[in-house]
């Protein structure tokens, strides 16, 4: 497969490091004189711009967290007059305000690279058809997908989420090669095909990029069967510039290849801050080398995950990132335990009994947290069951030895023990613009 940008993708990593030592310091320089926010925290930190003489000298920095962020709502943190900023985009916090990020001429110019980048990663290339089913709006995914598909020379259908029967009609009347959206949708969209009694194996749809959502290998096989695409994984937050931040490689699909040329990562103890040897887990920190309007100095994702290290068989010589197990936000905490929704994803799709639907419910009885998960069966295994309505009989010994099977697994693999309620297939509400609700918290409204 092509790589996008030869010269940058596979330079060696002595001299990557060369380059991003120079742009480091060029960006920390930027961010001080711009930004009065900087400018006080390197102060606090007693750390003046030009000791920062290289990528070893980076832990002396301070963190910038989302709360940073919300506090200087909205364009507090903008390093370029406002004039211009020539783009706006917004991520919506779970829990108040906005985070606001802006994108001059020269980063959208970026932005597009990466995204190119990583369309290439994923099987694209110029001349596709790129069906985008990302959402358009403040949220990065529709947008980037565009800019990236438009700076790599595809044709890009602009579809934006929702009505999913016209979703498969322009993949298949347009004669889409790439898809993109998140996995749940991707499910939704395969779930149509066969509503129509299509199969996607006879499209020209090969390849499909996929982020948003934390998502298992085990879903990625199930869309990759029902869909008849390569599937990757596409990583990317707008407060470092959207999508397009690292994309996995169809070669070795072995990690997600970091543009490390623009955003440089570390991995941090999400408990003390204090960087990780490599290898290990911990949070992702990212510092932008060459964001005009919007730079971050190690800014805390949130996310938990590894860097890689090893050379890749695609020939690119960047850092990998291992896939997300999940937002260090989205880490449930049950009766004292942590729980991340993908761990309970990977039990539930290693069973071919089970539907990739589910849901995970937490709810509070007395003082003691329960959590309940609700998967749905196959339609072979409800027919199977031979319920009379279509339903699914909760006391017909295959149910109930398969809802036994799958406690014992998720006991195992959560140290937990859970609830299991299986459901007939279709139950559960399908997701047509967004993000899948996998987790439904009951216990702060008890
Ligand atoms: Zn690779």
């Amino acid at each position: 497969m092509a790589i996008w940008n030869r010269a940058i993708e596979t330079l060696p990593r002595d001299r990557l490091r060369a380059l991003q030592g120079e742009r480091l310091r060029a960006a920390i320089a930027h961010a001080h004189e711009r930004v009065p926010f900087y400018r006080r925290r390197l102060a606090a930190a007693g750390v003046a711009p030009g000791d920062i003489r290289g990528l070893d000298d980076l832990g002396r920095l301070p963190f910038t967290t989302k709360a940073d962020l919300r506090d200087h709502y909205p364009f507090g943190l903008f390093a370029v007059p406002r004039a211009e900023v020539v783009r706006i985009h917004a991520s919506s916090g779970t829990r108040g305000k906005l985070t606001v990020v802006g994108y001059t001429t020269g980063d959208l110019a970026v932005w597009g690279e990466v995204v190119a980048r990583a369309i290439s990663l994923a099987g694209g290339g110029p001349g596709d058809i790129i069906h985008n089913a990302y959402g358009y709006g403040l949220f990065t995914g529709g947008l980037g997908l565009q800019l990236g598909a438009e700076a790599l020379g595809a044709t890009v259908v602009p579809m934006s989420g929702g009505n999913t029967p016209r979703q498969a009609m322009l993949i298949r009347d347009f004669g889409a090669r790439v898809l993109c959206c998140t996995p749940s949708y991707a499910l939704t969209i395969a779930e149509e095909f066969e509503r129509q009694g299509i199969d996607p194996r006879d499209l020209p749809l090969a390849y499909g990029i996929f982020g948003a959502e934390p998502w298992s290998d085990a879903l990625r096989a199930e869309i990759e069967r029902r869909l008849g695409l390569v599937a990757t994984d596409i990583y990317g937050l707008s407060e470092v510039i959207g999508p397009g931040v690292a994309n996995e490689c169809i070669e070795a699909k072995d990690g997600l290849h970091i543009a490390e040329d623009h955003f440089y990562p570390e991995v941090v103890d999400p408990d003390t801050g204090a960087p990780l040897p490599p290898g290990a887990w911990g949070e992702l920190v990212f510092t932008s080398l060459t964001k005009e309007a919007f730079p971050n100095i190690r800014y805390r994702t949130g996310d938990i995950t590894t860097l890689l290290e090893e050379p890749c068989a695609c020939g690119r010589t960047s850092r990998r990132m291992a896939r997300l197990r999940g937002r260090h936000d989205d880490m449930l905490i049950v009766r004292g335990v942590n729980v991340y929704p993908s761990e309970v994803e990977a039990v539930l799709l290693a069973l071919e009994e089970i539907a990739p639907f589910y849901q995970i419910v937490l709810a509070r009885d007395g003082a003691l947290d329960t959590l309940e998960v609700q998967a749905e069966v196959t339609e072979e295994f409800r027919a199977a069951c031979r319920a009379a309505d279509g339903g699914l009989d909760p006391d017909e010994p295959r149910v109930r030895a398969l809802r036994a099977r799958i406690g014992d697994q998720l006991r195992s693999r959560l140290g937990l023990g859970a609830t299991v309620t299986l459901l007939a297939p279709n139950t559960l509400t399908r997701i047509e613009v967004g993000k899948a609700v996998r987790v439904v918290d009951k216990r702060s409204s008890v």
